[in-house]
């Protein structure tokens, strides 16, 4: 019996999120008195030993091109043999785009339970609970996992990174995957930026901006915070901004540690994506505006006098 953690990586980097799920695995692995082990699918440019600083005793590892690929079902596939084959009970993934489109596969395969956007360490008191977010986050479900394994995501930022010291045992798996029903032509990334759902801290715009020609407003004070880009969705569906920006029920779901929304109204469908962040601040120049009410700070003001002051400030600290 053991915890398998996978490990998400992108351009050979692991990403915060698999720091996160490792940290989450390994706390439960402490509770169940068991061992987390991780598992490594593709190249990584980073020392994998290290990784035993986070509480892992062994990290496995199997190189093909295939993991390389994107292709999901290949991905499971690996992962539910390798979890087999450790006789791992629980199995975690983080829940950003690979991991939720790994996860539910591999659960299939393992005939496992899953439960997905998990924010706590499972109750294992009685039973297996695991608490998790219902309703665009504006509710927590405690969901119970009757069998013999059991498959978890975990919400970004709703488990800190853990780093003490030691070193894990790396070891090299002979998987190589078949061939899967889906042939990934393609992998596009989005050059220089950071990526919404591993970013510490979000500038974000609304139609209040006006149009796509004052976006500098928002990209400035990004850069200026080394934070990520976001924004509300009517400013993606008229075009201003890709959709991948677009935050909200109906689009991407975050949780950084700061969210600065600029002339967004903050409505219900915008805060069920963004109402997780640890700090709100709102710039809108209407004092009646809703969002001021889930901002733990606010500014009422014009964005085209308040955003430029506070980028220079900022930039001169
Ligand atoms: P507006 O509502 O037009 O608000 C603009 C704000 O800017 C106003 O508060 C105004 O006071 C302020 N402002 C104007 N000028 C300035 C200035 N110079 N300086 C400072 N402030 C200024 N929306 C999302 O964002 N994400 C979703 O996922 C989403 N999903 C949806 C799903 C459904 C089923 C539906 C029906 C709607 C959804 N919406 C979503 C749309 C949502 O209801 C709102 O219409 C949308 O969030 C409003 O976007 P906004 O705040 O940018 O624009």
């Amino acid at each position: 019996m053991s915890v398998l953690i996978y490990i998400d990586h992108a351009d050979g980097q692991i990403k915060k999120s698999a720091l996160e799920a490792i940290s989450y695995g390994a706390a439960l692995a402490k509770k169940l008195n068991t061992t987390a082990e991780a598992l490594v699918l593709g190249k990584v440019s980073e020392d994998l030993a290290s990784l035993g600083a986070y509480g892992l005793s062994t990290v496995h590892q199997a190189s093909d091109e295939a993991f390389d690929k994107a292709d999901a079902g290949a991905l499971a596939k690996a992962v539910a043999a390798t979890a087999s084959e450790l006789g791992a009970t629980v199995v975690i993934f983080a829940a950003n785009a690979n991991g939720i489109a790994i996860a539910p596969r591999t659960a299939v395969r393992l005939k496992a339970g899953l439960v997905s956007s998990a924010v706590a360490l499972p109750d294992t008191d009685n039973g297996f609970t695991v608490k998790k977010v219902v309703f665009s986050g504006k509710a927590f479900a405690h969901v119970k996992i009757n069998t013999p394994v059991k498959v978890i995501t975990l919400t970004g930022n709703s488990y800190p990174v853990e780093k003490t010291e030691g070193t894990a045992t790396v070891a090299a798996l002979d998987i190589h995957p078949e061939t899967s029903k889906i042939t990934v032509t393609g992998v596009q990334m989005v050059e220089g930026e950071v990526p919404l759902t591993e970013a510490d801290i979000v500038v974000s715009g609304g139609r209040g901006l006006k149009g796509p020609e004052n976006w500098n407003l928002v990209t400035d004070l990004a850069h200026a915070l080394h934070g990520a880009i976001a924004c509300s969705r009517p400013v993606a569906d008229d075009g201003w901004r890709p959709h991948h920006e677009h935050v909200g029920q109906t689009g991407i779901q975050i949780a950084p540690n700061l969210y600065i929304a600029i002339g967004i109204s903050g409505a219900i469908q915008h805060l069920g994506g963004v109402n997780r962040s640890k700090t709100i601040v709102v710039i809108n120049k209407d004092p009646e505006a809703p969002f001021f009410k889930a901002a733990d700070y606010g500014i009422v003001g014009d964005a085209f006098d308040v955003v430029p002051r506070l980028t220079e400030a900022i930039k001169a600290l």
